[in-house]
Parts: C-alpha cells; structure tokens; sequence
C-alpha cells in the first residue's frame, strides 16, 4: 500500500460524511433536499478524500524540493468532475450504494453537475487529459488558465439553424474549488517605459488583479493530485465611493466592469486567430499571473535564480501563452536585474511549446502597433530577443525572425524561445519542420521533437464504458487503467467466440442506451442493430463533415432507385459547433439538418438510413456517444489535421476507423492493423501536388458519377424545398473553391463506405476487428504522451 492512498472508507461512514455535507455545508434536512443539493453534499464528501492525498504531495513536493511542470493554456476543456473523481479515489461503487441508501441515484445526481467548457475542442481536451495523467504518474505540476465565467457557448438549432446561448457553469457553485484570496497578482497594460539607473521601468497605464481559484486533480487510484490554478480578473481600484455618493453609479462601478472583462467569456474561435485586443490582454493576463506565481514560489525556498531550469518546467500548450518568454525575461532583468543574455538562456531553458496546427489562420500574429501600445516593455523585449538570435545566427535571412511586415509572429516568438518545440502526432511534427518553420529547424535541428497525444483511459474507458471496462477487467484482470499497453493481453481471447460475443453485446448494450437517449433528445427512432456512424468534432472545412453529409445524399439516393436492394441499416450521427462568425461551417451544419429533415421523413428510405444531430456537443455528449460507436470519421484532408483525440477515444472503445492519413490515424492504423481501419484518400503530399492542377474539383467531378448527381440534387434544393436556392452557394464552392479536397477524395470515400458495409454485414468478422481495435490502443494513453514530455521536454521525474 502507498503510504499516500487515501484511507479506505465504508459505505456506512461516507454516507454519514455525505449527510453531514448535506447538513453543515448545504443547511439543509434530507427530508427538503433537491437533486442538487445532494450533488453538493456528495461533491463535498468526496473532495474531501481527495484533499488528504493532494496535501501530502504538496509537502512531498517541498519536502523533497522536487522539479514542477507549469502547463499553461488557454483552454481546459475538463467537463464533469465528479464520477470522475470517484472513480479516481476508488469510491465509485461506495458513493452509489450510500447514495442508493438515503434514496438517491448516483447517474441523476452526478448527471445534473453543469459541464466545465472552458475550451473550445481537443486543443483544451488535451490540457484536460494531461493534467489527469501528469496526477496519476506523479509528476509534481500546475496547472494555469483562466476560470472564464462564460464557457464554450451552449449550441442549440432553430430551423436547422445554428443558435448560441451564453453558457452559465458558475451560475451555481461550483463545489471543487478553493478559493485563494491571498494569492493575487497585479497585471499591467499600456503605459510607459522609463529608463532608470541602467534598468528599464514599465509604469503601466492600466492594471487588474488575477486572483487564484484552486481545483485538485486526482490521479488513478488517489496516490497523487496536483493543482489547477484558474485565474479570475478582479478591479485593483476600489469601488469608488465618492462617484457614488454623487449619484454617479454606473460611473462608479466602472474599474470593475473593465476588469471582468477579461475573464468573463472563452474565445468561440478554434483554429482561427482574429487579432483582438481583448484576446490578447487574456494571453497576457493568464502568462503574466502564471510567471509571477512560479517566481514567487521558487524564490520562496530559493535565491539563485540562474538555478530556475533545475525547479520549472513551463510548457506552453499552443503560442497562446507564448508571452511567457518575454514576461520571464522582463522580471529577470527589470525586476531582479540579470543581464539580458543570461535571462534570455534562463528563460529558453525552462519553456517547451507545443504546436497544434499548420492552418495559416490559425497561426496567431498581433500588429506591432497593438502590442506596443497593450505592451510596451513586451514589444521591446521581443525585438531584443529578435536581434538576439540574429546576432547569434548572422546567416539567417531577416525574414525568418519574429517580427516581419508590422506583426509579431507569435509561433517563431515560441520557437525561438523554447528549448523544445513538438508536434503532436509523428506526421504533423514532420511537417512542422518541412512546411512550418524550416528555416528555424535548418538552425536548430534538435530542436522540435514529437510527442503524439493521449487520452486518459480513466475517463474515457473505465468511466464512459463500463460495460466494455467490465469485460476488460473480468478477462485480463484489473490494473490496465494505468498500464494501458496491457490491453494487449485481449488479443489472445479475440480468438475465443465467447469473448468475441461478449464484445459485441457491450457494445450492443451501449447502443440500446444511446438510441433511447437519441429518441429523448432528438425524437428520432433509431435502430441500435443498424451501425452506428459517428462524427463528432468541431464543424470545420477542413474536418470535412460536407464530405460525409454527401456521401450521405448519395446513399440516400441509391436507395431510393434500388429499393429492393439489400442495405447495411446505418445512423449518420453528427455532432459539434461552429465558431458563430465561421458562416461556411454554419452553412455545413445547415445542410445536414435539412438532409437530415428530408432523409428521416422518406416512407421509401425507412430504418435504412437515419441521420441525427444532437445539439451542443460537449465532453458529457463525447462519453455518451462514443461506447456507442461503430465506425468512426477521422476524414480530413491529409496535411491539415495535427493530430486528433476523438479518433483515439473511438478507436479505444472498438469503433473502427473510417479516414485518411493524417494526423495520428497514420499511427492508429500502424498499431490497429491496415486490415482493421478503413483507409482512403489523398496523402498530405499528393493533397498539395492535387491542388496545383486549378481544375482538381472539375475533373474530379467529370470522373464521379455519383457526385454529379448529388450536387445537382442539393442545386435543384431537394433539401431545402422551402428556399431551392440555398446551397447554391456551396454547390459553386465544391466546383469551384474545393481548398479541402472534397471532390477530390468523393469517390475513394464512398468505396471505402461500400468497404465497410461489407465488414459489417459479417457482425463476427466486424467484432473481431472491433476488439482488436481496443487490445492494440494501449499506445495512446496520455500517460505514455505525459511519459515522453517528462523524460524529452520537462526533464522530471516520478514523485510516486
Ligand atoms: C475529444 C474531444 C474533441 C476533439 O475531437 P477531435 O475529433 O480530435 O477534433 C473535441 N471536443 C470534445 C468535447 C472532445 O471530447
């Protein structure tokens, strides 16, 4: 037994703690309790057992003066908390039956805790899935960001229509937190710079307070928590009282109002970067609190700060955070007075970043003039730092550097001031170096690395699952939660009949679950013996969710000109968001409604084929769908793409993979097996050479029949009877303006359809596939992803 596990509890005494809750914190009689207040006593009870563990490795930690890893991000997209948590301490099964005792049932009130979005999609998903892996490996860690007090919009359709609604988490309280009063910093805006006695002075014109909210995280088996560190904007000016007394109220609550700004809503944008100045006071507001509070606690126990590599590790997840570099190096120099050269080494010595993307709008750039005016020390240090590498590199061209035609390039700010750059799937890393910064990697070709992304098998097996988990368990045993490779040892009973049957009543089990809820939510009747096809993901081009609803169109249409054909029954199951000013994807989302609205209503098509979009995908939407799942999207075009986690979640819970090469599907597929993954499509390098010829679209259309048909079906508005000319628009865009390749890769995406139709007309060759599918994915647990940061980036290792 780990000296550190939590103490073991009985039904008895949990039920006691969850009714004292109930009483002293809640102030309320059993007899009177809402579901919600019995959330709230639960949530108490069990955050109470994680607090022995999270105290014990903050005193291990400084006892033992062990290196921390600093993550910081813009985004954690964590969802719910609490099963979780219970799962995580191992008082799942104990907290449902003392609950069963007083009456209630766990999945109603676990289900009623709001789901934290403080992320946009797998970018924020991923700094979810590491903080948990970083707590169950041991690895002593922080993590920043900004508790928003609007996440990620709530999406609901209004005739097809995309429709957002302010999203409310904090609208209750939100029991697993803590607050820190005590822990606050000022962060400064705009001003001057004065130079004083050889040291140069910001007096910044503007100022807010970060104050700290602190959430553990406890990792499997509750042997170690670590800390998310949210940081909320409070006014530094008081509340002005004289203005009030003369009866100027709004005047007077003004500072506040200016200060909640910055923390009051997540950017909606996921791959795009819109040049805001509100956007960029938040990068600076999370990296400016993060940084001073690193400071503070290194120079707590210690003096030296040429030693800062030796204690932190701070990975910056994407360049949102990227003014960390600067930030350091300013507080180095201005405020510790270190030279200039050493605080730049320092500062490079302690920062990794992570790339998530290639797409040019994604790559974040702010126009001098903004950042010297939010930022003028900022501004003079990044084109110190420019000169800096200049001078070091006289051979680089200029115009590789981090400022170039009036912006700061927030990607070579990154590069420059890392020690380690990495991509997050092998392909995506080569081509961070061949097509992203190749210049910059011919000067430092150690530089950038790769590290593929993970999910964290608790919450996304053990937890989503528990029919597959079960299986898992009562075949190879327990103890693959946190030695996922182990699911290898499945691969001998994918042999044996029995356990190929118990597989696919898992997942049959799942899918009876999941059309009831799919009737509930979107009133369609689905089939659970039909299969089940999923694409689930942020709504954009190059995800290329249009590919899927005309390949849908086309399958449609063949049904009705061979109605006595034999047809695999499928569901079409879509699901996610589009930023509110992406009009395309709105568009996209449009159509499959409509296609959706015409297809379920057809008498000739039937339970043949469904489609069903299920508004506001979120993580709680992801756990529901994906133990459902039979065949999984992963189709963007080759070379866009950086990596992917869905795919990984689906793949794991033995859906079989319908995609392209890109992303980690190349290393899904290399695991899995070719014969278990439905491969189609142009590779990144033939997508780049395709769009050289400026006719791809139309002579890939004159080749394709069946494409033909299809987007004279959506020209004449067979879907949109009461508006004919509405996809006109992206009928001229597959013609014409096909960047992602859609007409390109039609026809090798409906072969491969017609491929997996006939897998699965065979249900125990498609199971057998299914369950290899989950032995062989024990390689993309983020515990292995953490792994390799720790040894290759951060340097740390294990406290356990
Ligand atoms: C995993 C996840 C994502 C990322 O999905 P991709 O298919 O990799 O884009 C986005 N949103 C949610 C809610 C997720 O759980």
């Amino acid at each position: 037994m780990n000296a550190l596990a939590p103490q073991p509890v009985t039904q008895d005494v949990f039920r006691s703690e969850i009714l004292r809750h109930l009483t002293f914190t809640v102030g309320k009689d059993a007899a009177h309790a809402s579901v919600h207040d019995w959330r709230m006593a639960l949530s108490h009870a069990l955050r109470d057992r994680i607090v022995a563990p999270w105290f014990s490795a903050t005193r291990r930690t400084w006892a033992e003066d062990r290196k921390r890893v600093y993550y910081l991000s813009m985004e954690f997209l964590i969802g719910r908390i609490l099963e979780d948590a219970s799962i995580n301490v191992g008082l799942r099964e104990i907290a449902g039956a003392a609950l069963a005792d007083l009456g209630q049932d766990f999945a109603s009130v676990a289900g009623t805790e709001p789901d934290a979005a403080l992320g946009n999609g797998g970018l924020g998903r991923l700094a979810a899935c590491y903080m948990e892996s970083m707590a169950t490996l041991g690895c002593p860690a922080y993590g920043y960001g900004i508790r928003y007090e609007h996440g990620l919009f709530r999406q609901e359709f209004n005739g097809g229509h995309q429709v957002e609604f302010a999203e409310d988490w904090l609208s209750q309280k939100h029991p697993w937190e803590f607050e820190r009063p005590e822990c606050a910093y000022d962060i400064g805006f705009k001003g001057q710079v004065e130079v004083k006695g050889g040291r140069s002075v910001w007096h910044p014109g503007e100022s807010v307070r970060a104050s700290a909210f602190d959430t553990p995280v406890v990792g499997w088996a509750g042997r170690w928590a670590n800390t998310l560190r949210l940081w909320a904007a409070q006014p530094t000016q008081h509340f002005d009282l004289k203005r009030f007394n003369r009866g100027e109220y709004t005047a007077a609550a003004e500072p506040e109002t200016l200060a909640r700004t910055i923390s009051r809503v997540l950017y909606p944008e996921d791959t795009t970067h819109e040049g805001k100045e509100l956007r960029l006071k938040q990068e600076f507001f999370l990296t400016s609190a993060a940084i001073q509070d690193i400071l503070r606690r290194y120079l707590d126990t210690h003096s030296d700060l040429r030693a800062l590599p030796s204690k932190v590790a701070i990975q910056m997840n994407d360049t949102h955070p990227a003014l960390a570099g600067p930030e350091l190096i300013r507080l180095l120099t201005d405020a510790h007075g270190l030279p200039f050269e050493e605080a730049i080494e320092i500062a490079r010595s302690c920062l990794g970043y992570t790339n998530h993307t290639l797409l040019p709008e994604a790559l974040e750039r702010w126009s001098t003039w903004l950042m010297g005016n939010v930022l003028p020390r900022h501004m003079q240090i990044i084109e110190r730092i420019d000169e800096d590498h200049l001078a070091s590199h006289p051979k680089r061209k200029h115009y590789v550097g981090i400022v170039k035609h009036h912006e700061v390039r927030m990607g070579e700010l990154a590069f420059i001031m890392s020690h380690r750059v990495n991509g997050v799937s092998a392909l995506h890393s080569d081509l961070v170096k061949e097509r992203l910064f190749p210049e910059l990697h011919a000067l430092h070709p150690d530089r950038i690395i790769n590290q593929t992304n993970g999910v964290t098998p608790r919450r996304w097996l053990r937890m989503a699952n528990p029919a597959l988990s079960s299986l898992v368990t009562n075949t190879i045993g327990s103890g693959w939660e946190d030695h996922l490779d182990r699911l290898r040892e499945l691969e001998p009973h994918v042999e044996d009949r029995g356990f190929r049957d118990a597989f696919a009543a898992a997942k049959r089990a799942n899918k009876a679950a999941t059309s009831n809820w799919v009737a509930e939510t979107t009133g369609v009747r689905v089939d659970p013996g039909a299969l089940f096809d999923v694409q689930i993901k942020r709504l954009h081009e190059y995800k290329r969710q249009l590919l899927n609803i005309l390949q849908t169109i086309s399958e449609w249409h063949e049904i009705r000109e061979n109605p006595q054909a034999d047809f695999v029954p499928r569901v079409k199951i879509f699901g996610g968001k589009a930023a509110p000013g992406y009009v395309v994807a709105k568009e996209i989302i449009h159509l499959i409604n409509d296609v959706a609205e015409v297809i379920n209503n057809d008498p000739a098509v039937g339970d043949r084929l469904k489609v069903v979009y299920p508004a506001n995908y979120n993580v709680s939407m992801a756990e529901r769908l994906i133990p459902a799942s039979d065949l999984s999207e992963q189709i963007s075009t080759a070379g866009k793409e950086a990596s992917g986690t869905g795919n990984m979640k689906l793949a794991l819970n033995g859906a079989l993979t319908i995609g392209t090469l890109d992303g980690a599907n190349v290393e899904i597929r290399d695991h899995v097996g070719a014969e278990n993954f439905f491969l189609f499509g142009l590779t990144a390098h033939e997508a780049v050479e395709r769009r050289n010829d400026p006719e791809h679209s139309r002579h890939a259309i004159e080749a394709c029949e069946a494409l033909q048909v299809v987007l004279q079906l959506l020209a004449e508005g067979r879907f949109s009877p009461d508006q004919t000319d509405r996809y006109l628009g992206i009928v001229d865009r597959v013609w014409h303006h096909d960047y992602f390749l859609v007409a390109s890769d039609f026809a090798a995406y409906r072969d491969a359809q017609r491929r997996v139709d006939d897998a699965y007309r065979d249900p125990d060759g498609w199971a057998r596939m299914a369950a290899l599918n989950t032995a062989r994915m024990g390689f993309f647990s983020s515990d292995r992803a953490v792994r390799g940061y720790m040894k290759e980036i951060w340097k740390t290792t294990s406290a356990l």
